[in-house]
């Protein structure tokens, strides 16, 4: 096949992420990418604002993770974890629990963001079970959240900007307090919590845990909040007997400008999944870590064993490549480079402010945000970045960037720059 039969050939044959199979959006063929760049089929090479969704923190093809995974393949490429343990499980754990947030010791590797979601809502329904409340098995969680595609994670996303409104009859019904109304560098005002409180006062008899991610929430709307906000909500799920579930997912290993989001407000989660950047963006892969007290807990009730346990857990290449991007990212502080890049987001974006049109921008470490006041032309403004020599993927209102920590100024400057001549183009 010649590449416009291959690209008829994905046209009719493969589905892609939220796509119709009827009216397909164009898709461009990639065929390599190395440092912050992919390098098209057609030639052309754009620079990767985005970090294939949070995920490539390093770039593509880093030596480092590329040497990993080769050493590892030559060892095993994967085997099974029930009855078996290995060296890169092992190490990754160790990893995980020393950066986490105290108190979280106990860690399940699993496949994807979402299975860890699935995970993390068991955990704490099967905790509120080995306790004799079975009652406890509802999520209290906030609106603009995202949570993964899978069943129960969808059931905690936003039920009306969420994209998953058409599931909305057959989900389990969960309680939803508006969105945390205080920006990052908002003036907190301990009112701004009171419908999270008259919520759990309500429900706390039927609540296991109250799910949310850690001061930016993603896919669902590009927000940032207080970090007072989640320091009172730790407080607020211990006094109604509740366990905080922090979706690190997106916002996990630097990206906010600390290496979990959690530690702005300076607590520890019951329990906390991460995925996206774990592995450097190389393979699927995700981690829930919990305390002692949950998997104590669990493990003492009935039937004595966490009720979880998948094919491709521990998968041997996917730790290998997460050690190698963890090893990678604390090799140098990569906190001055973020700052970096927040200190150059916030003086080449903000400029959009005054343009027709946008909505607001905001910018926090390593994202940077520019909402407009209508939903864009996602396909339109597709080919317009690539014409402009980058790779951004705008979603509803929402243009914004996350790039990859080793994008050099120059580069960032080509990405702020289409950003800004897209949103005075519409
Ligand atoms: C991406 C994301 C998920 C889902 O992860 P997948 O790997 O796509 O299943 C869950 N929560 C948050 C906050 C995310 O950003």
């Amino acid at each position: 096949m010649n590449i416009d039969e291959q690209t008829e050939f994905d046209r009719k044959h493969i589905w892609h992420p939220y796509t119709s199979m009827v009216n397909p959006l164009p898709v461009y063929q990639v065929k390599s990418a190395h440092g912050v760049y992919l390098e098209l089929e057609n030639g052309n090479r754009v620079i990767d604002g985005m970090s294939s969704w949070w995920a490539a923190i390093h770039g593509y093809n880093h030596p480092y993770i590329n040497n990993a995974l080769k050493r590892q393949l030559d060892e095993m490429a994967h085997v099974m974890f029930g009855g078996i343990t290995h060296k890169p499980a092992i190490e990754l754990s160790q990893k995980l629990i020393e950066l986490t947030p105290p108190n979280l010791e106990k860690v399940f590797l699993c496949d994807s963001g979402s299975v860890s979601v699935e995970v993390a809502m068991k955990m704490a329904v099967q905790y509120w079970h080995s306790l004799g409340k079975p009652a406890k098995n509802k999520f209290v969680t906030v609106r603009s959240g995202y949570h993964g595609d899978t069943w129960h994670a969808m059931s905690v996303c936003d039920p009306d900007t969420g994209m998953h409104n058409i599931f909305s009859g057959s989900l389990p019904q969960q309680h939803f307090v508006p969105s945390p109304n205080v920006g990052f560098h908002d003036n907190w005002n301990s009112a701004k919590l009171s419908m999270m409180d008259e919520c759990l006062a309500k429900n706390h008899s039927n609540t296991a845990a109250v799910i949310l991610e850690p001061i930016v929430q993603g896919a669902g709307g590009m927000k940032f909040y207080s970090p007072q906000y989640l320091k009172e909500l730790r407080t607020l799920c211990d006094n109604y007997n509740v366990l905080l579930i922090a979706d690190e997912i997106a916002t996990g290993f630097g990206r906010t400008g600390k290496l979990f989001a959690c530690e702005w407000a300076g607590i520890s989660p019951d329990i906390m999944c991460v995925g996206k950047a774990l592995t450097g963006g190389y393979i699927t892969l995700a981690a829930v870590l919990t305390t002692n007290h949950v998997a104590e807990t669990i493990s003492n009730g009935h039937p004595g064993v966490f009720m979880h346990g998948p094919t491709f857990m521990g998968n041997p290449l996917a730790c290998a490549a997460a050690n190698a991007s963890i090893e990678l990212l604390l090799q140098k502080n990569p906190f001055a480079k973020i700052q970096e890049i927040e200190q150059q987001l916030n003086k080449e974006l903000m400029p959009a402010k005054t343009v027709k049109g946008v909505a607001d921008v905001r910018v926090l470490g390593a994202i940077g945000v520019i909402e407009l006041s209508n939903p864009v032309d996602m396909s339109k403004l597709q080919s317009f970045f690539v014409e402009q020599g980058v790779w951004l993927r705008p979603f509803g209102k929402l243009i914004y960037a996350t790039p990859p920590y080793i994008i050099t100024a120059n580069e960032l400057s080509v990405v702020t720059t289409a950003m800004l001549k897209a949103v005075k183009s519409i």
